[in-house]
């Protein structure tokens, strides 16, 4: 029986698995550089407290994926989903919205600049769209663009909005506009726009269904083999690679890479992660209910919020605290990434204190994550990357899948459904990888949902 190399216990990894196994023709054989499967959506332990490394929501606009999932937990939980923005030391809806609290929040001059700075870029668009800037901009006027969005996209990619590629606002922010928000405000009775959200969710977070996942693999006799490492890679020695390595360390395994496609390959930039837990007697602003907060303060660094507890009362031990995420998108060698977990916990700490959220007093444990190229980014060398994906594509049995894989802004069903297409692409004999690249280059799935 021929074989498969699957580089990555990741979703993506683990769905090829399945799906050759599934299909009975190829043995798949999953090797992962740690000793967990989940990869980014792995779901990290501590002192009985469970931890998902972001939040991650399951939904997908594909029934294959929703089944999927479903088939693997079929004891989900159904969450609802709420998250706000804090600015200003004040809550506002997320995604931003008309409404009163909004109005009350930014007051009646400041709505009535982003209302006019909106109608100017109505009536002026900014022609081509250079990068993100342009983008947000000719959508929801610059006002409102330098109230919601500048500071925390800039704290995300670590760069100023003007460096950053337009094609990220089409993959993540194309389904938001201000004229749907309207709409939304006006009409907000009908079906269709019910501001209460659900997703689903795995009891013990998405790393328990990663974790069942991998052991259906090996019930049905795929393996996966820990610690190991891809350092060196010779496609030839396998019938099949499928790889969801970042395509940069790929590129670095590989042999006789032309000069031009390293350089690319090198050149592609990672926006790296770390999220500190903390658990907490109470906090100052009451007991929310959100999943997670924004913050688009910028007197501090942290990015967003978890409130564990809303996601799955099951992720906290002792339900009476509150086990909360406090997230930051860094630089692999930064002067944050470089800090102690002591000193990043106090770090931490001072600016939950800060932001009002919650006393240094209260705090009962705490733990650091570092995880290394969360976010893929649209910058540095990614305008070439179109030549550094062709001349991987022209290895005919070599598959890139998933988040890193492709560097590719995908989310879990994303890099699922990109793993399936390969394995159906190597079931059929077949050898053009483009159906895998047109996964969540058009689709409307977004945040704004
Ligand atoms: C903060 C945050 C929040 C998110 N929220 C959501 C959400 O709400 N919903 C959603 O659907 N998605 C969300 N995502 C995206 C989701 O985490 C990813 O899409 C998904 O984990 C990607 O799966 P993957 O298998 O492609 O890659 P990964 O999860 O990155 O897995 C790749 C695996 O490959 C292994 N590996 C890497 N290099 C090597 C090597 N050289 N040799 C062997 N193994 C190697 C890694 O250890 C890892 O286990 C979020 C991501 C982040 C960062």
């Amino acid at each position: 029986m021929k074989k498969a190399l699957i580089i990555g216990a990741g979703p993506a990894g683990l769905t090829a698995a399945l799906e050759f196994l599934k299909k009975g023709d190829i043995h798949p054989v999953i090797v992962e550089r740690e000793n967990f499967v989940g990869g980014i959506s792995r779901t990290a332990q501590h002192n009985g407290n469970r931890m998902d490394i972001g939040g991650h929501r399951f939904f997908s606009k594909s029934d294959w994926v929703m089944n999927f999932w479903k088939e693997i937990y079929p004891d989900m939980m159904r969450r609802p989903r709420l998250s706000r923005i804090l600015y200003e030391r004040k809550f506002f809806d997320y995604p931003v919205s008309l409404n009163a609290n909004t109005v009350k929040g930014l007051g009646l001059w400041r709505m009535a600049k982003i209302g006019a700075s909106y109608l100017k870029a109505s009536l002026h668009q900014i022609k081509p769209e250079k990068n993100l800037q342009d983008f947000m901009i000719n959508r929801f006027g610059k006002e409102l663009y330098l109230t919601f969005f500048k500071d925390y996209t800039e704290k995300l990619w670590g760069i100023p909005c003007e460096k950053i590629s337009a094609e990220w606002g089409a993959q993540r922010i194309k389904g938001l506009s201000i004229a749907k928000t309207i709409k939304h405000a006006l009409f907000k009775n009908s079906k269709e726009t019910s501001l209460i959200e659900e997703f689903l969710y795995p009891k013990l977070g998405p790393g328990d269904l990663w974790e069942r996942a991998a052991a259906e693999i090996l019930k049905r006799g795929g393996e996966i083999r820990f610690n190991t490492n891809i350092e060196k890679l010779n496609l030839k020695d396998y019938d099949y690679v499928l790889s969801s390595m970042p395509v940069k360390d790929l590129v670095n395994a590989l042999d006789g890479v032309p000069q031009n496609v390293k350089e690319i390959a090198n050149g592609l930039v990672y926006r790296d992660f770390i999220t500190v837990g903390f658990l907490l007697d109470k906090l100052e602003i009451g007991n929310i209910k959100d999943n997670w907060i924004y913050i688009q303060e910028n007197d501090v660094k942290v990015g967003r919020l978890q409130i564990f507890n809303n996601w799955s009362e099951y992720l906290v031990q002792d339900p009476s605290k509150i086990w909360l995420g406090m997230e930051y998108f860094v630089n692999e060698g930064d002067s944050l990434w470089n800090k102690s977990e002591k000193e990043f916990s106090d770090f931490a700490a001072n600016e939950l204190e800060k932001i009002g959220v919650a006393k240094k007093e209260n705090i009962r444990d705490s733990v650091v994550i570092q995880v290394q190229k969360a976010y893929p980014a649209y910058f540095g060398t990614y305008t070439q990357f179109d030549t550094l994906k062709t001349w991987l594509d022209q290895k005919e049995n070599l598959f890139l899948i998933g988040r890193n894989g492709m560097h590719r802004y995908n989310n879990m069903d994303h890099s699922m459904l990109s793993a399936k297409e390969a394995v159906k692409i190597i079931h059929n004999g077949g050898t053009d990888k483009s159906s895998i690249w047109n996964i969540n280059s058009e689709d409307d799935y977004h945040e704004s949902k």
